[in-house]
């Protein structure tokens, strides 16, 4: 059984505070390691080991920081297939899936390269006699990013890169479920040539996040998990006086006009609702066909689909969708499904009578796909996120009553409308109360350069995840006025400057 500490100034810290959590191989349902969960004081010296780099790695050029960060895309690119093969033995999703991960996560190192482009300030020349005008973003100091089990390499690198290329030092609290690949991240920032104390990586649980949250020399907290935590996190944090990002949970939207191709979208519909085992924040968990016609035929047509799943082991090529996370998480899942019948949905598909033949992988957490009809919006199930391989489909009877659904639902992450019709997508696009949306494009996550963010009970603070939100997150702005040359003199003046003084 393997173990995971921490990783600060440049080297691997054993744990010592004696509590340790279980790492597990979700495929084989065993305990494959643990990992050691920080106390106060370790937090504390990872902590000051940030602080301790900041005044260097702060002064380094723009450039020099930006070259770290092509070596790091370099260095990424060669460990892609190693870097998923370990996601995809602690998380459970399929290894093409976790190659997915892994890339998502290094398009955001990518466009980070380009940080002495983005961090460029304004000028304005000449705005009084002899004086210039000029802002430019500084760094914050020690940041921190609270990472979930779900994107194990992708939003530690959503954070650190752009953490780390506006100059601040980064300390990264990753999910206690799958922590080797934020640790493998340590090892593949040192080659890329970052300077010790710059990446450091804290295991741990609330105690850990309690420290980073309130001690003052942390300066911002971006976080990603579920809402409950995000809005502890949100409000610890900020009461802390600290910059705060904090997105949550989701219940995504897909709404099915009659016009629209529908073996696109039931194709479309089981790639969203079932890959990653539905454990994606922007996983589609709610189709809304609009008309009974296209209700029914949606039920015929996806059926045969997710009876067809296959579900396997994450590192069989064959497999669609892998397990579940932890036993912990196929209960609360499996405890949804029992709720969504005893709330009156019709099963249509049981992914509890999930029998594949599972060739010595039983003891796994597998759960097969499952489909629930006529879903209302007043079940606990629909309002509730389940994170599990299931979609729950709530008949609407106009476009009206459709995006209403999205709109006055607690979480606001994704959404997506199929249609052929311009007018329709155009007036869900502009009117629907979500963060993210895609037309007739079934999981619209946004690209490096455009930034990732929901709305309502799915993200908390104003700035979102990389693009140019990144940047504003991860630096303060100065603004500069200068006086050149010196020697006008007009005396002393008691009132506010003005353009006409
Ligand atoms: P989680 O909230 O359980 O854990 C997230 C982080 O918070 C982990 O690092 C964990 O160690 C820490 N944490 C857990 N309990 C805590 C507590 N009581 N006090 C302080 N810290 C605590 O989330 P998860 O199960 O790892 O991830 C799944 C959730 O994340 C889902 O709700 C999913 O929708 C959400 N998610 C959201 C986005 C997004 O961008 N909106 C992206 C991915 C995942």
């Amino acid at each position: 059984m393997y173990e995971r500490h921490h990783y600060i100034s440049g080297q691997t810290v054993e744990g010592t505070s004696g509590r340790f959590g279980p790492i597990y191989n979700p495929s084989t349902g065993e305990q494959a390691g643990k990992v050691a969960l920080a106390s106060k004081a370790e937090v504390e010296a990872g902590i000051a080991a940030a602080d301790a780099a900041f005044p260097a790695w702060s002064g380094t050029s723009v450039v020099k920081r930006a070259r770290v960060l092509q070596n790091l895309v370099q260095i990424l690119y060669r460990e892609k297939d190693a870097l998923a093969e370990a996601l995809s033995a602690e998380h459970g999703k399929v290894f093409s899936d976790a190659q997915g991960d892994v890339q998502r996560g290094l398009e955001v190192a990518e466009f980070a390269q380009g940080i002495p482009h983005l961090l460029k300030g304004e000028f304005s020349d000449n705005v009084s006699g002899g004086i210039d005008m000029y802002s430019m973003r500084k760094p914050l100091g020690v940041v921190v990013g609270i990472t979930p089990f779900n994107f194990p390499a992708m939003i530690p690198l959503w954070m650190s890169c752009m953490a780390i290329a506006c100059g601040n030092t980064f300390i990264l609290k990753p999910s206690e479920k799958d922590p080797t690949v934020p640790l493998m991240f340590a090892d593949i920032w040192k080659e890329a040539g970052l300077p010790d104390g710059v990446f450091n990586v804290i295991n741990g649980d609330k105690e850990a996040v309690d420290t980073v949250c309130t001690d003052p020399r942390v300066k911002a907290v971006s976080f990603v998990g579920s809402t409950p935590i995000a809005q502890y996190v949100y409000s610890t944090a900020t009461a802390h006086g600290k910059r705060c990002q904090a997105m949550g949970g989701a219940k995504n939207h897909m709404i099915i006009m009659p016009d629209a191709d529908l073996d696109q979208v039931a194709d479309a519909l089981v790639g969203a609702a079932y890959g990653s085992a539905g454990e994606r924040c922007m996983a589609i968990s709610v189709a809304v066909p609009v008309g009974q016609q296209v209700a029914d035929k949606m039920v015929e047509m996806l059926k045969p689909r997710v009876e067809a799943l296959k579900v396997g082991h994450s590192m069989d090529p064959e497999a669609e969708m892998g397990p579940l996370v932890t036993a912990d998480h196929l209960a609360k899942v499996r405890g949804y499904l029992d709720l969504a019948e005893q709330e009156g949905a019709d099963v249509v598909v049981d992914g509890r009578d999930f029998k594949y033949n599972m060739q010595g992988y039983e003891n796994g957490y597998y759960l097969g796909g499952s489909l629930f009809d006529n879903v209302k919006a007043d079940m606990r199930t629909y309002r509730e996120e389940i994170f599990g391989p299931t979609l729950q489909i709530v008949r609407a009877e106009s476009f009206d009553e459709a995006i209403r659904l999205p709109s006055e639902h607690e979480f606001g992450n994704g959404t997506s409308i199929f249609t052929r019709d311009g007018d329709t997508a155009r007036a869900y696009v502009n009117n629907v109360e979500v963060g993210m949306v895609g037309v007739n494009v079934p999981i619209p996550v946004p690209l490096a350069f455009h930034t990732f963010g929901g709305w309502k009970n799915s993200a908390f603070g104003d700035i979102n995840q990389h693009g140019m939100e990144g940047v504003r997150f991860y630096t303060k702005t100065k603004t500069v006025t200068s006086r050149w040359p010196t020697g006008i003199r007009s005396g002393a003046e008691f009132v506010i400057p003005t353009l006409n003084s």
